[in-house]
């Protein structure tokens, strides 16, 4: 069994090397989640031959050194995984889920808590550094202690404020999210590069981060990113009344800062927030739109109604017939049962978002109860990535050699 141990222990760490460093992975997501699963199986039934480098003991790979490293002041973990199998009648299974939800009351000491779920982006982790309304840094999550310095190529991505915006903007605030290539601008750069015979990408994800460790800017200007903010990871200089209270109200403060974020299910199902300015009712309208309508996705429906108002959306045909950006793709929900109710929502609705999602990412909502929930080694326990089914493989271009 140590010998079974090292050697997954071994493949796993040369698949984060190709994945993390390189950006160049030689199997699909699929096939690592189910060698790490295997290896954590076997470290919990005999602890005594976990090895220190195992993957399951630390988070992303190592940085590559033509970049500045930038030492995290708030680490930049990962997320622990649950997966819902579906049987033969697409029925799913959400046994590890009920377990996390199960876990975190038990914990809290409650008998039901209330969850954001949002997006499992498929891009790379970015922390965003602004000092007085100004971006001065960004980085990558690198190790989770150390990542490297992209800020040039951070400030050629259009929906990323250089400034932020609003009646409440903090002395500091470090901003945590995921930078992607859209589905349209990735086809439409892959059409680019095989017109100028380059090789083309694998997949969008392996675009974005390629573009984004580029070590001229003028590329990664070229290639269009985008920026969904999913966090905050401290701040500084805001009164205590209008301190966001739930992870809600972060990412509402986000959207108010400048941020896009995906479109929320309803906004008046949002949990009323504190008299705080710009987080509750009335103030949606500050909500940015989000930006650039992918080509492809039919008239625009992005109405400021059908954003974050009191009304209830209104789903368009034009928009793939409600399916596009016209809905909303994150929520808070009362309690696990309708947190699994959307899940089954976003797999459907997957294929037609206008970016690449494996999975939703299930966080408890009050910021009081996640820090008594705290952390254990490699993740956040208030909150867990309840994975979608792998949707494809590695992807083959046929006849055509493709940057992976
Ligand atoms: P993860 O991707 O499973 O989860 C953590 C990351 O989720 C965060 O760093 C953040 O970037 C991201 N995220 C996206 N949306 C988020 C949201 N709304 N809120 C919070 N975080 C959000 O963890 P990981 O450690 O980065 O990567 C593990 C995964 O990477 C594996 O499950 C595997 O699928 C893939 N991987 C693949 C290979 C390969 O060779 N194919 C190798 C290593 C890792």
């Amino acid at each position: 069994m140590q010998n079974k141990i090292k050697q997954l222990t071994e493949q796993l760490n040369r698949y984060a090397h190709e994945y993390y460093t390189l950006d160049a992975p030689t199997v699909p997501d699929s096939e690592y989640d189910q060698l790490y699963r295997e290896l954590e199986r076997l470290e919990a039934e005999f602890p005594q031959f976990r090895l220190p480098e195992s993957p399951t003991q630390r988070v992303g790979g190592a940085i590559l050194s033509e970049f500045a490293s930038v030492a995290h002041a708030v680490p930049m973990l990962s997320l622990n995984n649950a997966f819902s199998p579906q049987n033969a009648n697409g029925v799913f299974d959400h046994a590890e889920t009920l377990a996390f939800n199960e876990r975190v009351c038990k914990d809290l000491g409650v008998s039901s808590t209330a969850y954001t779920i949002e997006p499992k982006f498929d891009g790379l982790a970015i922390s965003l550094l602004y000092q007085n309304g100004v971006l001065v840094q960004a980085a990558t999550r690198g190790d989770g202690a150390v990542g490297e310095d992209v800020t040039e190529n951070v400030k050629t991505i259009r929906n990323i404020p250089l400034k932020l915006h609003g009646n409440r903007i903090p002395t500091m605030i470090e901003v945590r999210g995921e930078v992607l290539m859209l589905k349209a601008d990735f086809i439409a750069l892959n059409e680019r590069q095989i017109a100028q015979q380059q090789k083309p990408f694998a997949n969008p994800r392996n675009a974005a981060a390629g573009s984004l460790r580029q070590l001229n800017s003028k590329i990664a200007a070229e290639r269009k990113l985008h920026f969904f903010g999913y966090g905050i990871a401290r701040f500084d200089g805001i009164v205590a009344e209008n301190r966001p209270k739930t992870h809600a109200e972060e990412l509402l403060w986000l959207a108010e800062l400048g941020f896009s974020l995906p479109q929320s299910q309803s906004c008046h199902e949002l949990v009323p927030s504190h008299s705080g300015r710009g987080l509750g009712r009335g103030q949606n309208s500050e909500i940015p739109l989000p930006s650039p309508l992918p080509k492809g996705e039919g008239a625009d429906c992005r109405q400021p109604e059908n954003v974050c108002s009191t009304k209830k959306p209104i789903p368009s045909p034009a928009c793939g017939g409600g399916l596009g950006w016209g809905q909303y793709d994150w929520k808070v929900c009362a309690n696990i049962a309708e947190v699994l109710q959307f899940y089954e929502q976003m797999s459907t609705k997957r294929p037609h978002l206008p970016y690449e999602i494996d999975g939703m990412v299930i966080k408890v909502n009050d910021l009081a109860q996640q820090e008594k929930l705290g952390f254990v080694s490699r993740a956040p326990r208030w909150a867990i990535a309840h994975k979608f089914p792998a949707e494809e493989a590695l992807t083959v271009v046929e006849g055509i050699d493709v940057q992976v």
